[in-house]
C-alpha cells in the first residue's frame, strides 16, 4: 500500500495555522541568533580589541541580554507550537482507531489480538508524537534558519559561505544513508511490541486456565522469547541512533573546522579579514551546524514515528477495507466466506421509496433516529432463507434450508454440542454474515439494516455476559444505551431478580464490579445480562442458555424473568433445559450444521427419534 504518508498529511492539514505560525516564529529565531551573533561580536571587538571601557558596551550588552531572551522565547514557543501539534494529532489518531473499531464489525472488530490492537490504539499513537513534538519544528527551523545565516556569512565572507554550502549536504546525505539502513527499524520494533503486548494480556487473561493446565511455565517462557524480541528491536534502534549521532558529530566537528582553519589562514597569514568578522562568522557557524544536527537526530525520531504511523495507518485501512468488502454489494462477503456483517446502508432506492410512507410511521412508533431502519411491526418476523455459513473454507458448514418465525414466536435450538447451535444464534443476530441465502427481518434482508440500528434491537444474552469495570449500577444501564435513572436501574434490577443480589453487595449498586473490582458468578452475570435486556426493552432476544445447572433458586428467578421479557419480543434460546424446549413455539433440531426437522414438542416427539431419544437423556438427567 503506498499511502505512507496520507495519514500524516491529513493531520498536518488539519494544522496549517500552526504551521504557518511555527514558520513565522522560526524566521524570527533565525533573526534572533544572527543579532545576537552580531551583537556579542561587538562587544568583543570593544572590549577585547580596542580596549573600550565598559560601560560604553553596557548598551550593546543590555541588548544582548534582550535578544538572548527573545530567542529562548522563541526556541520555547517553537516546542510548545510542536507539543500542541503532537496532542491534537494523538488525539485525532485515537479518535479515528476508536472510531474504526467501534464501527468495525463485531466479528472483525474481534479477530486478531486484542493486547496488539491495545498497543496501537495506545502505543503506536504515543511514539507517533515525536514526528509533531520534534520532528515538524526541527524541519521547519532547519528550512529557515540556517538559510538565513548562510546569507549573512555569504554577505560577510564569500569563502566561509561556500565551506559551508559545501559541506552541508553531508549531513543530509549521511541521514539518507542512514535511513536506508534503518528503513524497516522501526516498523519491526513495533511489529515486536505488539506481539509482547498481544502475549502478555493473552497470558493474564487466561491465567487460571495456564496454572490448571501446568502450561505457566511454558507460556512464562513465550512472554520471555517475545520480551527478549522486543528488547533486540529496541537495542538494534538504539544502536543505529547513537552511531548515527556519533557519525553526525564528527562531520559537523570536521566542518566547523575548516571553516576556522580558512578564517585563521585570512585573518593572520593574508590579514584580509577583521577580527569582528571572523569572530562573528565563528559564532555563526556552530549555529548553522548544530541546527542541521538537530535536525538529524529529528529525522531520526521522525522516521520512528512513521513506523508508528503507518501502523495505525494499516489497522485504519484494515478495517477501511473490511467494511468497503462488505459494502461492495448484496453480499460480497459471501464469497471470502469470513462471515463478516455487511453495513449495507444503501438499501435499494425503490424499494426505499416504496416503504418511506412506512418507515415514517415507523419512525415515530419505534425509537428515534431509525428511521431507515424498516422494523415496522415490533417484536419483528425472521426468516432463513437457505443460510449456509463457512467460518472458513473446508471448515465446518452449516446449512439450513428456510424456515421462518412469527412475530414474539418463542423458538429453542437444540442439538448435539458442535451441532451449530450459536453459529446459527449468531447468524440471526446479525452477527455473521451467511455465505449464501440471507436472513430476512420483517421481509427484508437483514444485510440492509443499518447495524448499529439493528442491534439497538437486540438484547443476546450469552452464557458469558461481559462485565465492564465500574459499578454494579453502571453495568446494568449500559444495557439502555441512554442516561437513565437510578429508579430505573433498580427495577430492572428487580424484574432480573438481582435485587437480593445488590441488597447483599457491600455498597450495593455502587460497589465496583468487573476488571479490579469485586467478582460476580456465572449465575449474577447473566441475571446482570437480563437486567441489561429489561432496560433495553429490545424487540428480539437471543438466549444462550446456562448449560451448567443452576441452583434451583436462581433456575426460578431466571425463568420467571426470561418469561417476563419474551412477553413483548421474539425469543431465539440456544436450550438445554427441558423447561425451556417444552415451552418453545417451535424447536429447531439441530445436526452436524444441519437443520434436521422443526416444530413443536410433541410433533418432533412424535417423528423425530433424535429428538425422543434427547428428551429422553435429557429427563434422566444427562443431557447437558
Ligand atoms: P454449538 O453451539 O451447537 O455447540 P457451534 O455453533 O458453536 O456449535 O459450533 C459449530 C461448529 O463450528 C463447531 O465445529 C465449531 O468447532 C465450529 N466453530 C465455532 N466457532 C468457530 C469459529 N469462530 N471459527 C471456526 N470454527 C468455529
Amino acid at each position: 500500500m503506498k499511502r505512507k504518508t496520507s495519514l500524516i498529511s491529513e493531520l498536518m492539514s488539519a494544522q496549517r495555522k500552526r504551521l504557518v505560525l511555527l514558520g513565522g516564529q522560526s524566521l524570527a529565531l533565525g533573526a534572533a541568533i544572527a543579532g545576537q551573533a552580531v551583537l556579542l561580536a561587538e562587544a568583543v571587538e570593544r572590549i577585547f580589541v580596542q580596549q573600550a571601557p565598559l560601560s560604553s558596551v553596557v548598551v550593546i550588552l543590555g541588548s544582548l541580554l534582550a535578544v538572548m531572551a527573545v530567542r529562548t522565547l522563541l526556541s520555547y514557543g517553537n516546542g510548545r507550537i510542536g507539543l500542541q501539534m503532537a496532542a491534537s494529532a494523538k488525539t485525532e489518531m485515537r479518535g479515528k482507531v476508536l472510531r474504526k473499531l467501534a464501527h468495525a464489525s463485531v466479528p472483525s472488530a474481534l479477530r486478531g489480538q486484542t493486547g496488539g490492537k491495545v498497543s496501537v490504539a495506545l502505543d503506536a499513537v504515543d511514539e507517533a508524537d515525536s514526528y509533531f513534538s520534534q520532528y515538524m519544528p526541527r524541519m521547519m527551523e532547519a528550512a529557515v534558519i540556517p538559510i538565513l545565516i548562510l546569507i549573512v556569512v555569504f554577505t560577510l565572507h564569500m569563502n566561509s559561505g561556500i565551506i559551508m554550502l559545501v559541506t552541508a549536504p553531508f549531513i543530509p546525505i549521511f541521514m539518507v544513508l542512514v535511513g536506508l539502513k534503518t528503513k524497516n527499524k522501526s516498523e519491526e520494533k513495533f511489529a515486536q511490541l505488539a506481539e509482547f503486548s498481544g502475549t502478555f494480556l493473552d497470558s493474564l487473561q487466561g491465567l487460571v486456565s495456564l496454572k490448571l493446565y501446568g502450561r505457566a511455565h511454558r507460556q512464562q517462557q513465550e512472554i520471555e522469547r517475545s520480551s527478549l524480541g522486543y528488547r533486540d528491536a529496541t537495542m538494534d534502534i538504539l544502536r543505529i541512533a547513537f552511531t548515527n549521532t556519533f557519525m553526525l558529530e564528527s562531520i559537523v566537528m570536521l566542518s566547523i573546522g575548516i571553516v576556522a582553519l580558512e578564517l585563521a589562514l585570512q585573518l593572520l597569514v593574508f590579514k584580509s579579514l577583521s577580527f569582528h568578522t571572523a569572530f562573528l562568522i565563528l559564532l555563526l557557524v556552530p549555529e548553522f551546524y548544530s541546527l542541521l544536527k538537530n535536525t538529524g537526530t529529528a529525522f531520526h525520531s521522525g522516521r520512528t514515528s512513521m513506523g508508528a504511523v503507518r501502523k495505525v495507518e494499516e489497522m485504519l485501512a484494515e478495517t477501511k477495507e473490511e467494511r468497503a468488502a462488505s459494502d461492495r454489494g448484496d453480499g460480497a462477503g459471501k464469497t471470502d466466506g469470513t462471515g463478516e456483517i455487511g453495513r449495507v446502508e444503501k438499501a435499494d432506492k425503490a424499494d426505499k421509496a416504496d416503504k418511506a410512507d412506512k418507515a415514517e410511521k415507523a419512525e415515530k412508533a419505534v425509537k428515534p433516529g431509525t428511521a431507515h431502519l424498516d422494523l415496522i411491526r415490533m417484536p419483528p418476523s425472521i426468516e432463513l432463507r437457505d443460510v449456509r455459513f463457512r467460518y472458513a473454507p473446508d471448515s465446518f458448514e452449516l446449512a439450513v434450508g428456510s424456515v421462518s418465525f412469527g412475530p414474539g414466536e418463542q423458538i429453542a435450538i437444540v442439538g448435539k454440542s458442535g451441532s451449530g447451535k450459536t453459529t446459527l444464534l449468531h447468524l440471526i443476530a446479525g452477527l455473521l454474515k451467511p455465505i449464501a441465502g440471507e436472513v430476512l427481518v420483517n421481509g427484508h434482508s437483514l444485510a440492509q439494516y443499518d447495524e448499529a440500528a439493528w442491534f439497538e434491537h437486540v438484547s443476546y444474552i450469552t452464557q458469558h455476559p461481559y462485565i465492564f469495570a465500574g459499578t454494579f449500577a453502571d453495568n446494568i444501564a449500559i444495557g439502555a444505551g441512554r442516561d437513565v435513572s437510578r429508579a430505573e436501574i433498580v427495577q430492572a434490577a428487580e424484574a432480573a431478580g438481582l435485587a437480593a443480589v445488590a441488597a447483599e453487595l457491600e455498597q450495593g449498586y455502587d460497589t465496583f464490579v468487573g476488571e479490579g473490582g469485586r467478582g460476580l458468578s456465572g449465575g449474577e452475570k447473566q441475571r446482570l445480562a437480563l437486567a441489561r435486556a429489561f432496560l433495553k426493552q429490545p424487540a428480539i432476544i437471543l438466549f444462550d442458555e446456562p448449560t451448567v445447572g443452576l441452583d434451583l433458586h436462581t433456575e426460578r428467578i431466571l425463568q420467571r424473568s426470561i418469561a417476563e421479557l419474551a412477553k413483548k419480543t421474539t425469543m431465539i434460546t440456544v436450550a438445554h433445559r427441558l423447561y425451556t424446549i417444552r415451552h418453545a413455539d417451535r424447536i429447531l433440531f439441530m445436526d452436524n450444521g444441519a437443520l434436521l426437522d422443526y416444530g413443536r414438542h410433541d410433533e418432533l416427539l412424535a417423528r423425530l427419534p433424535q429428538y425422543a431419544e434427547m428428551v429422553h437423556v435429557q429427563r434422566k438427567g444427562g443431557f447437558a
